[in-house]
């Protein structure tokens, strides 16, 4: 091939190129730009005090001018709330504070558990806009009559929630057992008595055939509302969720640590004597026969479907099977978590669920293990403390996963198009990309955080 044959003219080479360096130019901002506006946004929702535009250029190492244009497109997809001016003690224009909007978008957080079933919508700032509760026993259930019943809780809540004005950017179910990422199916809920479920009994029924139902392992989630309620840089710690069955969720610098297929955390069936007990799973001496809510209350001669509290309260007046119950408990508690420490260095262990009001009861018996078993005791300190996400985190973690979705990537949900909320009611039309993830259909969102806990 001779040099003439090869592409034209020096002029029209030349053309041809700057043409496609300007769209690449183009495409390359244009990403630029959303990659920016998550940055953000992320960084106004993650604050635990209000930010100024000043604060964002600092935190992101964005010029000013681009902070200040970007903040405007939040503002105006109302993913942003400006607060009223404070003076500056220095010259210049009173700064804005600038918060997550109130109201405005909803993460949905469902969960079908051994004792209840719930639904709770939760906004940008982290406000519960409304809860649907049914407390019932729910061992070996048919998840054909349950998940409609859990629907209906869902319906209501949506409903509630897009009356008060919100848009629903999609919903997450908490699910105590063996969950495949982001879609499903359930493998395994041993006590639910629920195998290879598809869930489609809620999945297929209005609204959420329209909202889409991502679904997660409910430690998992409930780790992602400690990591929200923490508000720590980067923190690692395990996650022991205490319920009729016991997961857990291991937290290394602020991402849940999922394993090959998101199944990690099953320390309800670490064995703490392999001639112990039969447990729900098919083996022996798992920790949840001695730990779980139902093992509990049963070794203390309480009935199972007493509220925790009254665990609580027969220790605390001194009742000796109430005692005797907890330092069995805590002792296999400790002995599992002891091969957990020893395994991964990590010394922190938040205690959520039903051994958050117990943690004053557990935490000495729990500690004893930890000194005699964990091979670095002497030169750690070995943190054991209740968690802060309040009641139900694995129902808060679920909905505060689907905001992630829209914080990570705003522009996928109207921010880059001014004047998309007044064309949207109720429902949001968000981008396909922003669509599919929501609604579980990919595999691996892209985000720093915990999409698909
Ligand atoms: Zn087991």
């Amino acid at each position: 091939m001779n040099a003439s044959g090869a592409g034209g003219s020096a002029a029209a080479r030349t053309k041809a190129t700057s043409r496609g360096r300007a769209a690449g130019a183009g495409a390359s901002q244009s990403a630029m730009r959303e990659h920016n506006l998550g940055l953000v946004l992320e960084q106004i929702v993650d604050a635990t005090e209000p930010v100024s535009r000043a604060d964002l250029a600092v935190g992101t190492g964005l010029t000013r001018a681009t902070v200040s244009a970007l903040v405007d497109l939040l503002v105006s997809a109302r993913m942003v709330d400006e607060l009223e001016p404070v003076a500056r003690r220095t010259a210049g224009r009173p700064a804005v504070p600038l918060v997550p909007a109130r109201g405005t978008i909803v993460g949905i957080g469902l969960e079908a558990n051994v004792d209840y079933l719930g639904a709770r919508a939760i906004d940008l700032a982290g406000n519960v806009l409304a809860e649907e509760i049914i407390e019932d026993d729910f061992r070996h259930s048919e998840p054909a009559e349950v998940l409609p019943l859990l629907g209906g809780l869902g319906k209501r809540v949506v409903t509630t929630t897009t009356n008060k004005g919100a848009r629903v950017a999609g919903a997450c179910l908490a699910l105590p057992g063996i969950v495949d990422r982001v879609s499903g199916p359930l493998r395994l809920a041993p006590n639910l008595g629920w195998a290879d479920e598809d869930l489609g009994a809620l999945r297929t029924v209005a609204p959420f055939d329209e909202i889409g139902v991502r679904v997660a392992n409910e430690a998992n989630l409930a780790a992602v509302a400690e990591i929200r309620a923490q508000h720590a840089a980067r923190p690692s710690f395990l996650y022991v969720s205490g319920e009729v069955g016991i997961g857990g969720a291991l937290v290394d610098g602020g991402v849940v640590f999922k394993g090959d297929h998101g199944w990690s955390g099953e320390l309800g069936h670490v064995t703490v004597d392999p001639n112990g007990p039969d447990c729900t799973c098919g083996s022996e001496g798992c920790l949840e026969t001695y730990a779980g809510k139902d093992s509990l209350m049963a070794a203390a001669g309480l009935a199972r479907d007493l509220p925790v509290e009254a665990l609580v309260d027969a220790a605390r007046s001194g009742d000796e099977k109430a005692l005797d119950a907890l330092a069995r408990g805590g002792r296999a508690l400790g002995i599992a978590l002891s091969s957990f420490m020893n395994l991964t260095d990590i010394n922190e262990v938040v205690l959520g669920g039903i051994y958050s009001p117990l943690t004053d009861l557990l935490v000495d018996h729990v500690r004893r293990e930890l000194d005699r078993r964990v091979l670095t005791a002497p030169w750690v300190e070995m943190n054991v403390k209740a968690s802060v996400s309040g009641t139900r985190a694995a129902m808060s973690g679920a909905a505060l996963s689907v905001l992630h979705l829209v914080v990570s990537n705003p522009g996928a949900w109207g921010a880059l198009e001014p004047g998309a909320w007044s064309e949207l009611e109720g429902i949001p039309v968000p981008s396909g990309a922003a669509r599919q993830a929501a609604q579980g259909a990919t595999g691996q969102p892209a985000t720093k955080q915990v999409v698909d806990a």
